[in-house]
């Protein structure tokens, strides 16, 4: 039996998977972009807020978009603060929308999208790699071969490590989101405000949100952070905190909950990921491109999508015989920033967090402008607290960063 041959087959249709696909798509390769999940529907897990400048920088339509952001809000235990600008600031993806997108693309530019499809195994032979996959409508097995393959199968690393016991130690993070519609007048108060919840009174050991969807709809959620499962059995469940956010703060009578979801996410301290093997390379949350301070990894699991893409070429034009080079380059995009947000968030999350000293910067913060804000969620810029601060709180916060050997 003849195999179907590809120049790169892509493992996982979520934002690092789909945008590589089509960026190679685009270049005339020809690509297989495999996904589990028959629907985009299914794993619609993602919040999926991210700044503006996500749309340019990765040419994505208005249909795409859940709805616009132009005001930022920090709720602590007892402080609640509000940074806004007369433009948008970001957006909240329609996660599934977003996806299904990406892959259209693909098949636009002629090359192959797979739902239903999950990686089981490959295995090396004359140069190429055999990929199987099953089918999950029938579970008939299809093998296909490859010149390049690719891990994007997010926290899952399905292709990267044949044995769990091989993976790093990670940090782990677990969200639970509703998609809930509300009575109009609620809807008005909170549309257009990207609100986040810190502090014991809201969200112990995480965060909790509220972001605005399309028309009467919003996506409430909470996550929580922990190097051990174990230590989190005492803890209450998620969505108790869900209710407090809906019951306490929306205070809405009458909303009806049109989905629930949520996922995980691992990421290794240290970015101590394997990022290729051979033929294989791993993009996205596979390689711990997710912040893990604010979980915002749409935009950097993009663009370390779009630096493997570059990779990819290179190497099947017999340029480069191997991706060491793209593991340098990443950590050098990376490794500053997600170290000091790491530790940051063992600091906030896991070790005992002062709920004072929460209240106390961000009542501190109030006197930012809203673009200094923005750099610091958004950017990473955590010096640019320093001016917004008082001298003896900046010291207490800069202690902890470097305490920590950032
Ligand atoms: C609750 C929650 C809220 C979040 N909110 C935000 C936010 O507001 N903004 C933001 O920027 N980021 C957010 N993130 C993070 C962001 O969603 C992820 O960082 C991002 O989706 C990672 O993209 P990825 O393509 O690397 O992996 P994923 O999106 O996880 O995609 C991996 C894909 O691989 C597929 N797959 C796995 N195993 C196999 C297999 N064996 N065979 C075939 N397919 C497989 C999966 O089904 C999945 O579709 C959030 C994450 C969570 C959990």
């Amino acid at each position: 039996m003849t195999l179907t041959s590809f120049d790169i087959v892509i493992v996982g249709a979520g934002p690092a998977g789909g945008h590589c696909a089509r960026i190679l798509a685009k270049s005339g390769r020809k690509v297989l972009l495999a996904e589990q999940n028959d629907t985009f529907d299914k794993n619609d897990f993602s919040s999926a807020a991210t700044p503006l400048e996500t749309l340019s920088q990765f040419d994505l339509p208005e249909s795409v978009i859940g709805s616009f952001w132009h005001k930022l809000t920090i709720e602590t235990s007892k402080v609640s603060q509000t940074w806004e600008s007369p433009q948008s600031l970001g957006v909240v993806l329609n996660f599934a929308k977003f996806r299904a997108f990406l892959a259209s693309e693909v098949q636009r530019l002629g090359s192959e999208v797979w739902l239903g499809y999950r990686y089981i195994r490959h295995s090396q032979a004359n140069g190429e790699t055999l990929v199987e996959f099953k089918q999950l409508s029938d579970g008939q097995v299809i093998k296909v071969s490859t010149k390049v393959l690719v891990d994007a199968t997010g926290f899952a690393r399905a292709i990267m490590y044949d044995q769990e016991n091989d993976k790093p130690d990670f940090l782990s993070g677990t969200g639970i989101e509703y998609l809930i519609e509300v009575e109009p007048e609620v809807y008005n108060k909170y549309s257009g405000d990207l609100i986040f919840f810190l502090g014991d009174k809201w969200m112990p050991k995480g965060y909790s949100w509220i972001f605005p969807m399309e028309q009467n709809r919003l996506k409430v959620g909470a996550g929580r952070i922990f190097l051990d499962a174990k230590t989190i059995r005492h803890l209450s469940p998620l969505k108790k905190y869900i209710d407090l956010l809906i019951d306490e703060y929306l205070k809405s009578k009458n909303y009806k909950i049109l989905d629930k979801h949520g996922s995980t996410l691992k990421y290794s301290q240290g970015l101590k990921d394997i990022y290729c093997k051979d033929n294989i390379i791993a993009i996205g949350d596979t390689v711990s491109t997710v912040n893990f301070l604010g979980g915002e990894g749409i935009r950097h699991g993009m663009d370390g999508a779009e630096i493997a893409g570059k990779y990819i070429q290179m190497y099947l034009d017999h340029k480069i015989s191997d991706f060491r080079d793209y593991e340098t380059e990443m950590h050098c995009k990376f490794d500053r920033k997600w170290n000091i947000s790491e530790r940051l968030a063992v600091r906030k999350y896991i070790d005992d967090a002062n709920d004072e000293l929460t209240d106390q910067t961000i009542s501190y913060l109030k006197y930012m402008k809203t673009e200094d804000v923005m750099d610091i969620l958004f950017d990473y810029r955590f010096e640019k607290i320093s001016r917004g601060l008082g001298g003896y709180l900046w010291r207490k916060i800069k202690s902890l960063i470097q305490g920590l050997g950032g």
